[in-house]
């Protein structure tokens, strides 16, 4: 049985081209799920403050029980409602990336060098520290992807995450999957009840089956997460985005038999 739900924002829940952006029958079936015991965690690329402002400016009138951001940080609320640490998990994150811009300081500064002279990609600072850069388009990205992919030393634990035309630099211990498999860990719930689903490659760790026994993902998702969701034995849906992961959920309810009690009966 599904007890937790681990989405996507932008892309997946969110489309920015639409109208409206997120089907209203979202909002009705998250809410439902909620009631009947499944939580909700968001699992985005967004800081903190920006998915606030994201699940305000799309008028989510559910709310997420758990906000994990950057690709890496995991988040719930306190007893008076305010958002926190969930554990040590965040305070170890940011321990293991100031070893790690640390100890590949030089790499990085190699590294820098190749994208100030050879690309037109912004660098992105946080605190004067270098932290990812922005492509000036796909196939920029895919060479700059390249680059790290062939110049980094072979076990380095240098990682990135790539998300449409950004890119931030990361531990290879940390990514939506790590982050995903400590809230089940922090929770007790276990893959077999966990939901996935996302659109791009910085959703790729959450959706091969390690951390969610059943992903998803959307139809406008990049074909690479298609074949990782196919491959994990996952539910690929026609429609896009909030549509899609509405398909997808109503696939796993009705046709696998895995929602909650007092939940399934309900649905379509
Ligand atoms: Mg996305």
């Amino acid at each position: 049985m599904i007890r937790l739900l681990s989405t996507d924002f932008d892309g997946t829940l969110v489309d920015h081209f639409a109208t409206p952006p997120v089907t209203p029958e979202l909002f009705e079936l998250f809410g439902r799920l909620q009631h009947a015991g499944v939580r909700w965690a968001v699992n985005t690329g967004r800081d903190l403050a920006f998915a606030l402002d994201g699940l305000r400016e799309f008028h989510f009138p559910v709310e997420p029980d758990y906000i994990l951001t950057n690709e890496r940080e995991i988040f719930h609320r306190d007893p008076a409602g305010q958002w926190r640490d969930y554990g040590d998990w965040n305070r170890r994150c940011v321990l293991a990336h100031d070893r790690l811009f640390q100890t590949e300081a030089p790499y990085l500064e190699e590294f820098l060098r190749y994208v100030r002279t050879e690309t037109e990609a912004e660098l992105i600072y946080e605190n004067e520290r270098p932290v990812g850069l922005c492509a000036k388009d796909d196939g920029e990205m895919d060479r700059v992807v390249a680059r790290l992919r062939s110049t980094r030393k072979p076990g380095s634990q240098f990682n990135f995450q790539r998300n449409t035309v950004f890119l931030r630099f990361c531990h290879s211990d940390y990514s939506k999957g790590a982050a995903l498999g400590e809230l089940c860990r922090l929770t007790r719930v276990t893959p077999a009840e966990t939901f996935a689903a996302g659109d791009h490659h910085n959703d790729l760790s959450m959706l091969d089956g390690r951390f969610a026994r059943w992903p998803a993902a959307p139809g406008n998702a990049i074909d690479e997460v298609k074949a990782v969701v196919e491959k994990a034995g996952g539910y690929v849906a026609r429609a896009r985005c909030s549509e899609g992961v509405v398909e997808a959920l109503r696939y796993f309810m009705e046709v696998r038999r895995l929602g909650p009690e007092g939940a399934a009966a309900k649905v379509g």
